[in-house]
Formats: structure tokens, C-alpha cells, sequence
């Protein structure tokens, strides 16, 4: 495929023609969050028609468990009667749904909450209105984390971290050079710059030649965000995403589109970009101002700890032989080993005078 093939290809092929490369992060921020182009402020991504699906669309049970997790961290601060409830990257705002009507059972958190959506894209910001408005909880949206007047927070980001940009060194016999989008014959190519003054994490001296660094500035920045205002006012976050729970090189940047891998540099804008979460550099992030990093779990061991199977039975009791074997099923997906259980990791941070939630242990030092 061409660059030109997409509106925002030919507009990244003027970009490169009067600037020169580009960082593999301005790539990937333009892909996804073009102002008029992007992947994200273009469309809902979401679900069978769309090009992935996340958990809470697999089954109302994760938004569900989730509720469970945030009741139990509503006790564990005291019963605040005013509380945040972010959300980095709601989607639809269907784990937000979800959440908020398992919540009936606790009256005082359902009257305690407002919900706090940081969200970029309009065309996600409307879905996430239609969602939302009929939960009967009060909802404000938000372009950052620093927006947010800072207060009691329990905050929760599913696949937010693998969407935000990341950057790819490679190590050469001569030292490090970057990867960069350039063109070849005005297509989108890629290449390689010498990297000047570049701070790599210490792990990345493990890299032998040939292999790739990636680093996710935005993550350090979000990650640090999270962890000043778990500093400043009490309460936790829960970070749900598949990744590596330890720094290591590789390059895991990937393209999709409908539920197909595809090559990075096609269609610019239209298919969605992801790499890996690294936890290990995210958990730095989070204690760089003081927050506590809980030891992270797999979300097979969070969502079987906090009682998936158990919630799947009882649904299954007053449902017909279809809908059981499709709670099953979504059981299955959530938490099966070879399919979401493993890949998927959680992590939680808290503020340093609370104890790690259940199902989480101890503090990660
Ligand atoms: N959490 C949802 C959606 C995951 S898709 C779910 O699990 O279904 C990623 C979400 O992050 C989208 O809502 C996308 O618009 C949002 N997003 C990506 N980059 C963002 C940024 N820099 N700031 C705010 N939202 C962002």
C-alpha cells in the first residue's frame, strides 16, 4: 500500500518532505490521535465489527469484579462520602456501566462516586455520553489527569497504556540508533537516525547488537501523574493491560486491523497501533513521587481471586442453556490462561499509608 493510500498518509508524507523523519512516537500520536485524521478520534474501534475487543465488551462479569476490587478500596479509605472515580480511556464507557450498577450494592460508594472520564477522542466522548448518562451518577470529561481538582481518587485504565506512543532503539556495533518513519519512492519507510544524548534505562545495556529498546515517554508521564495524586489525596489505581511484568528489549509495536495483525506503516490512521505494556518501567513511574506499587498479578489471578467462576455460576442459574455456555465461555476468554488470563496483567498503586487490596499481597519494593 501507498502513504498516500489514507488523508492522513499524504499529510504525513508533506510532514516528512518539510521536517525529515519522524520519531516512531510522533508516528504512532499521529496515527492514533490526529486532530482530524487519527484512528481514535475518527471512530469506536470497539467489538466484532471494529478492529479489537477489550474485556469489559467480552462480558458484563470484568466490569462486575471490578466494582468488587473498588467497594472493598471504598472501605479500605474510610468511607469518603466524596469520591473520583477515573477512568483513563473509557471506550464505549461500558466497564464504567457495568461497575456502576454492581455498585447498587453498596449505597454509600454509589452516593459517594462521580465519575471522571479522560478521553481525547469525540467520537469515543459520545459514545461514552450515551453509556453513561442514564447511570444516575454524576460524570465530568477530561483532556489530562492534572484537569481533575485532586481529591479521594480510585482510578482504573484498561488498555489505555499500550495505546499511548513509544519509541524503539536499536543497539548497533557503533552504539544506539533510533527508529524512525521516512520515505522510500514518497512511501512510508522505515529507518534508522544515529541517536544522539538519548537516556536509556539501565536494563537496556542488557540489549545485544541487533536487538530493540522500546521506552514509552507518556507512560513515565502518566504513570508519575497517577502516583503525585495517590501522594496527595488517599486512594489507589488499578492498571489493567497485556505486556511483561519485566523490563526486557524487544519490539513489540503492532498493527490491527479488524482482528488482523497488519504492517505498521499501512494505512496510516485507519488500523490501530499497540506495543506492550512494560509494567516494570510503569511501577518506577508510579513510585517516582512516593506512591506504593502492589506486586502485579495476572488478570487470571485477579479475576479468579475476586470470584469470576463464582459470579458466572450464579448468572448462570437464571439463564437459558445458550446464555450459560456463553458465560462460559466469556469465563474462559477472561481468564483462561492461553487467552486473556496470562497475557493480561494487573497492577495496582496506592497511596503510602493504605495496604494492598485483596487480591493483591504485598508492596513491590
Ligand atoms: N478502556 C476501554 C477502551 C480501550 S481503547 C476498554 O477497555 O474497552 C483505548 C482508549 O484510550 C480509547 O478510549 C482511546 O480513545 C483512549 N485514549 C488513547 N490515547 C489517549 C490519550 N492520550 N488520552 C486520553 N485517552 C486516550
Amino acid at each position: 500500500m501507498t502513504a498516500d493510500a489514507t488523508p492522513l498518509g499524504r499529510d504525513l508524507v508533506r510532514i516528512i518532505e518539510a521536517e525529515g523523519p519522524l520519531r516512531l512516537d510522533r508516528y504512532m500520536g499521529l496515527c492514533l490521535g490526529h486532530p482530524r485524521h487519527g484512528y481514535y478520534t475518527t471512530r469506536d474501534p470497539l467489538g466484532a465489527a471494529g478492529d479489537f475487543t477489550t474485556a469489559p465488551e467480552i462480558s458484563q462479569m470484568f466490569g462486575e469484579i471490578i466494582a468488587i476490587w473498588c467497594m472493598q478500596c471504598f472501605a479500605l479509605l474510610g468511607r469518603p462520602s466524596a469520591l473520583d472515580l477515573i477512568e483513563l480511556g473509557p471506550g464505549r464507557g461500558t466497564l464504567l456501566a457495568d461497575l456502576t450498577r454492581a455498585a447498587r450494592a453498596m449505597p454509600d460508594f454509589l452516593a459517594a462516586i462521580t465519575l471522571r472520564l479522560v478521553e481525547t477522542s469525540p467520537a469515543l466522548r459520545a459514545a461514552q455520553r450515551k453509556t453513561v448518562t442514564s447511570l444516575g451518577v454524576p460524570a465530568t470529561w477530561h483532556e489530562s489527569l492534572e484537569e481533575i481538582r485532586p481529591a479521594p481518587t480510585l482510578l482504573i485504565a484498561n488498555e489505555f497504556f499500550d495505546a499511548l506512543p513509544v519509541r524503539q532503539f536499536q543497539k548497533m556495533a557503533e552504539g544506539w540508533a533510533e527508529r524512525v518513519v521516512g520515505l522510500k519512492n514518497r512511501k512510508l519507510a522505515l529507518g534508522l537516525v544515529p541517536a544522539a544524548r538519548v537516556e536509556l534505562p539501565v536494563w537496556a545495556s542488557a540489549a545485544a547488537e541487533g536487538e530493540v529498546v522500546e521506552i514509552r515517554p507518556a507512560a513515565d508521564h502518566w504513570g508519575a501523574a497517577i502516583g503525585v495524586r495517590l501522594v496527595n489525596h488517599p486512594g489507589a489505581a488499578l492498571i489493567i493491560d497485556y505486556g511483561h511484568l519485566s523490563s526486557a528489549p524487544g519490539d513489540t509495536l503492532q498493527a490491527l486491523h479488524r482482528h488482523r495483525p497488519a504492517a505498521i506503516l499501512d494505512r496510516p490512521g485507519e488500523s490501530d497501533l499497540t506495543a506492550h505494556v512494560d509494567f516494570g518501567s510503569l511501577g518506577d513511574a508510579l513510585r517516582v513521587n512516593g506512591a506504593k506499587v502492589c506486586c502485579p498479578l495476572t488478570q487470571r489471578e485477579f479475576l479468579l481471586g475476586l470470584g469470576l467462576e463464582l459470579r458466572g455460576s450464579i448468572l448462570a442459574r437464571n439463564a437459558t442453556m445458550a446464555q450459560a455456555q456463553d458465560l462460559e465461555r466469556a469465563v474462559q476468554r477472561l481468564a483462561g490462561p492461553g487467552e486473556m488470563g496470562h497475557l493480561f496483567k494487573m497492577l495496582a498503586a496506592i497511596s503510602p499509608g493504605l495496604s494492598c487490596p485483596l487480591p493483591f499481597g504485598a508492596t513491590k519494593t
